[in-house]
C-alpha cells in the first residue's frame, strides 16, 4: 500500500532515469568545483559520489532490484549533503540543490514513510551543519555574517519542507489514481472479473511455469448458448444482468486460487486450470456447466428453457503445445464441437497425433 503502484518495469525505468539525472547533476557540480579550485586539484568527494551513481546505473542496467538502487541513491545523496555541507562550510554550493532532492526522491521511489523519514534526516543534518558553523567548527569559506548563515539555513530548511510536502501530496494522489487505473485496466467493467488482457498476462506466466515443470495445464472456453436470442427476447439490459450472474457462478465455482478466470469476449469466458489433467478439467467443466444451468435463468417468462453454457476443454502436459494461442485454439475447437453436438455440454479436445 505504501509502495508506488507502478508496474515493475516502469518503476525500474523511473529509478534509472532519476539515477541518471543525479549523475549528471553531480558531474556538473564536479566540473564547476574543479574550475573553482583553479583546475589544480580534483574535487574527490564529488568524484566518489559520481562513481557510486555510475555503479548504481550499471547495477540497474543488469536488472538489479529497483528498491536497492533507490536506497543507494538516497543514502548517497544524504552522505553527499553532509560531506558537502561540512566541506563548503555553510548553505551555499550544492546544499540548496541536494537537500530538497533527497525527500522528493524518497517519496517518489521508495515509500511515503521513507519520504517523511528522509525529510527529518535532512532537516537534522541542516541543523547539525548550522550548529557546527555557529560553534566555528567548520571552516567559513563564505565570509558571511552569522545572521546571513541563519537566514540561509532557514531558507534551505523551508525549501526542503515545502518541496517535501508538495512531493508527498503529489505522490499520494498519483498513487491513488494509479491503483484505480491499474484496477480498471485489469477488470472487466460489466462482470467485475478479470478482463482478457489481464488473463493473457497471467496465462503467459503459467504456460512458462508448466513448460518448466513439465506439469499439466488445462484451458476451458465457455460460451453462453443462444445468447443473441436471449438479448432479442429480453433486451440488452437483461442480457447484461445475465452475464453478471453467469460470471458470478463461474467465480464461485473456480475454487483454486491459482486458477485463472476472465471474460474473454462478449458472452465468452475463459478458465485456465493450473496443474490440472484432462480428468480434473472435465470435472471442473462439468461442475461449471451444471452450476450455470442450476441458476434457472429463464429465457422467456413462463417457458421452461433456461440459460446454459457450452464448454470446450483442452489439456496439455507437452511443452510443444503449452502456449496461450495453441491452448486456446484447441479449446475453441472443442467448444465448436460442443455447440454442434447440441449445446449445454462439455467437449474435451484430444491432443493431435
Ligand atoms: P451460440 O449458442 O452459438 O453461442 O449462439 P449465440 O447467440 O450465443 O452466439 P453469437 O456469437 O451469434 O451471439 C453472441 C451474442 O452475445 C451477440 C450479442 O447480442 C451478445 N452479447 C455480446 N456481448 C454482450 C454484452 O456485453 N451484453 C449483452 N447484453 N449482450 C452481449
Ligand atoms: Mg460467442
Ligand atoms: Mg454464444
Amino acid at each position: 500500500m505504501d509502495k508506488p503502484t507502478l508496474d515493475p518495469e516502469d518503476r525500474h525505468a523511473l529509478v534509472s532515469n532519476i539515477n541518471l539525472l543525479f549523475m549528471l547533476l553531480v558531474l556538473a557540480g564536479v566540473v564547476v568545483r574543479w574550475y573553482a579550485l583553479g583546475r589544480t586539484s580534483l574535487p574527490w568527494p564529488g568524484i566518489v559520489f559520481l562513481l557510486i551513481f555510475l555503479g548504481n546505473a550499471v547495477y540497474l542496467s543488469r536488472l538489479g532490484s529497483s528498491d536497492i538502487a533507490a536506497g543507494v541513491l538516497i543514502s548517497t545523496l544524504t552522505v553527499a549533503l553532509f560531506v558537502s555541507g561540512y566541506n563548503t562550510g555553510g548553505f551555499a554550493g550544492p546544499i540548496p540543490i541536494i537537500s530538497p532532492l533527497i525527500p522528493i526522491a524518497a517519496f517518489l521511489l521508495l515509500s511515503l514513510r521513507a519520504g517523511f523519514l528522509s525529510l527529518m534526516v535532512v532537516s537534522l543534518i541542516l541543523l547539525v551543519l548550522l550548529t557546527l558553523h555557529l560553534s566555528a567548527k567548520i571552516p567559513d569559506n563564505l565570509s558571511a555574517e552569522t545572521n546571513l548563515m541563519v537566514v540561509r539555513y532557514v531558507a534551505v530548511t523551508l525549501t526542503v519542507l515545502i518541496t517535501g510536502l508538495v512531493a508527498s501530496a503529489f505522490v499520494n494522489s498519483h498513487r491513488k489514481l494509479l491503483s484505480k487505473v491499474g484496477l480498471s485496466a485489469h477488470t472487466d467493467y460489466l462482470t467485475g472479473i478479470a478482463n482478457r488482457r489481464s488473463v493473457s498476462l497471467e496465462f503467459a506466466k503459467e504456460t512458462a511455469r508448466a513448460r518448466r515443470n513439465g506439469s499439466w495445464i488445462s484451458t476451458l472456453m465457455i460460451d453462453v448458448d443462444h445468447f443473441k436470442r436471449f438479448n432479442d427476447i429480453n433486451g440488452h439490459a437483461e442480457g447484461d444482468e445475465c452475464l453478471k450472474r453467469v460470471a458470478n457462478v463461474l467465480k464461485n465455482a473456480v475454487a483454486r486460487p491459482a486458477d485463472l478466470l476472465g471474460r474473454y469476449g462478449g458472452e465468452e469466458f475463459i478458465v485456465v486450470l493450473i496443474e490440472t489433467d484432462p480428468l480434473g478439467a472435465a470435472k471442473v467443466a462439468e461442475t461449471l456447466r451444471a452450476e450455470v444451468q442450476a441458476q434457472n435463468i429463464p429465457y422467456e417468462d413462463g417457458k421452461s428453457a433456461v440459460v446454459t453454457v457450452s464448454i470446450g476443454s483442452f489439456s496439455s502436459s507437452d511443452s510443444g503445445t503449452q502456449r496461450e494461442d495453441v491452448l486456446i485454439k484447441h479449446a475453441d475447437l472443442a467448444l465448436y464441437k460442443a455447440k454442434k453436438a447440441g449445446r449445454n455440454r462439455v467437449v474435451a479436445q484430444l491432443p493431435e497425433g
